[in-house]
């Protein structure tokens, strides 16, 4: 079994049902198993169903940022913007900066300060 360090060492990315790469996403298939589990929402306890992958966040997060530092913590609601249907929020906090991130996408900005400063040679 691959032991998951941070989701970008890991070599078996593998597609969720709804067909985006997820570092936490796990299917077996072999010899006729069809086991499949999110192991982020279960390493926290909440139960998963392939459905919740659809509009999952955390795909496109860790498409955007990997940042070792950061670490997701995720609750599956029912948001009246979704009609009450089952989605996976997620919140990041800075285990370096030990601050919540507002936006995961970004990062808190302590290890690559914002805004960039781009210097123009004449
Ligand atoms: S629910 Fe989200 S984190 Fe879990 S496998 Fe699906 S896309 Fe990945």
């Amino acid at each position: 079994m691959t032991k998951v360090i941070h989701p970008f060492l890991r070599l078996d990315t593998m597609k969720t049902p709804a067909g985006k790469e997820c570092a936490y996403f796990y299917g077996d298939y072999y010899r006729g198993r069809n086991v499949e589990e999110c192991r982020l929402l279960k390493a926290q306890g909440q139960a998963w169903s392939r459905d919740l992958c659809a509009t999952c966040p955390v795909p496109s997060i860790l498409q955007a940022n990997s940042c070792p530092h950061l670490k997701l913590r995720t609750k599956i609601a029912r948001p009246l913007a979704a009609v009450f249907q089952r989605r996976v929020q997620v919140s990041a906090y800075c285990e370096k900066a030990e601050q919540t991130v507002a936006e995961p996408q970004i990062g808190c900005g302590q290890c690559h300060a914002l805004p960039f400063k781009f210097v123009i040679k004449e």
